[in-house]
Parts: C-alpha cells; sequence; structure tokens
C-alpha cells in the first residue's frame, strides 16, 4: 500500500486529561484508525478501526476483541444519507408521521413521493411548511383532506 498517508495524533483523554496516541492511515480503499497499545488478530495493520466504501455506502468496522479475528462490529451509515426521505414530523394538526426511509419513489407528476417502507404518501420537498402529508390509504379511501 504505497499510497498511505499518516496522521499521527495526541488525543487527550476526556476523563483525566491525559493526551494519548493515535494514528489514521489513509489508503485509497479505506482510512485506518489505530490505537498504541490495543491490537487486533488480523493483518490489518492492528487498525482497530476501518472505514471504507461497499456500493457507495460508508461503512465502519470495528475489532473491539483482541482474541477475536472477525470484527465486533460492522456499521452501515446507509441510514444517514442526505436526500429525500419519508417525513418524520408532523407539521399541522392531524400530519401523519412517517418513518424517516430513504426508501421512495420517484416524485409522480404533481411532485408526490410514496415511501416503500410505511406507505406514507407525501409531497416532495416535505421540509417546505406547506407541504402536506396525507395517507395512501386516505387517498383512495376518497378521505383527502
Ligand atoms: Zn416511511
Amino acid at each position: 500500500m504505497t499510497d498511505q498517508k499518516t496522521l499521527n495524533l495526541s488525543l487527550e483523554d476526556i476523563e483525566n486529561g491525559v493526551l494519548r496516541k493515535a494514528s489514521i492511515q489513509c489508503y485509497s480503499k479505506g482510512i485506518e484508525i489505530i490505537f498504541p497499545g490495543f491490537e487486533t488478530m488480523t493483518g490489518v495493520a492492528d487498525a482497530l478501526v476501518y472505514i471504507e466504501y461497499r456500493k457507495g455506502i460508508p461503512y465502519v468496522i470495528i475489532w473491539g476483541k483482541r482474541v477475536q479475528e472477525d470484527p465486533t462490529h460492522t456499521i452501515s451509515l446507509e441510514g444517514a444519507a442526505a436526500g429525500p426521505r419519508c417525513p418524520t414530523e408532523s407539521r399541522f394538526e392531524g400530519d401523519i408521521e412517517g418513518c424517516g426511509s430513504a426508501n421512495i419513489s420517484p416524485k409522480d407528476e404533481e411532485g408526490y413521493q410514496d415511501c416503500y417502507d410505511c406507505g406514507v404518501f407525501f409531497k416532495g420537498d416535505y421540509e417546505a411548511e406547506t407541504t402536506a402529508i396525507v395517507q395512501r390509504l386516505d387517498l383512495l379511501a376518497g378521505n383527502s383532506q
């Protein structure tokens, strides 16, 4: 890995103010975080934390047990993706709250989108104060508000 860039740090221990060492090694395929005095059984240069992209989604991989070769945690950051989502807050009385999923349809010709996870039917750009949210079942039942 010749494309490595290393950043050596002194981090203040938040419990007692003691300065501790850490280093971040950056490669074209990922980022390793190393804490001297802590190690793993893997061949990943004793990085306890590794960050990489998988199909456009950042993942944080953590080795939290020295005696365990496989990571103890593999965390997808997909849920933090920016972009349009199913609305999760009601903005007016009787408003329907959605689930926050990014698994939504493209806007239809009137600008409405459908959440594939919870079924809320909402106008795109839901962050605007005046956007109304109606549930698909209400529309189908003719109960539009
Ligand atoms: Zn939803």
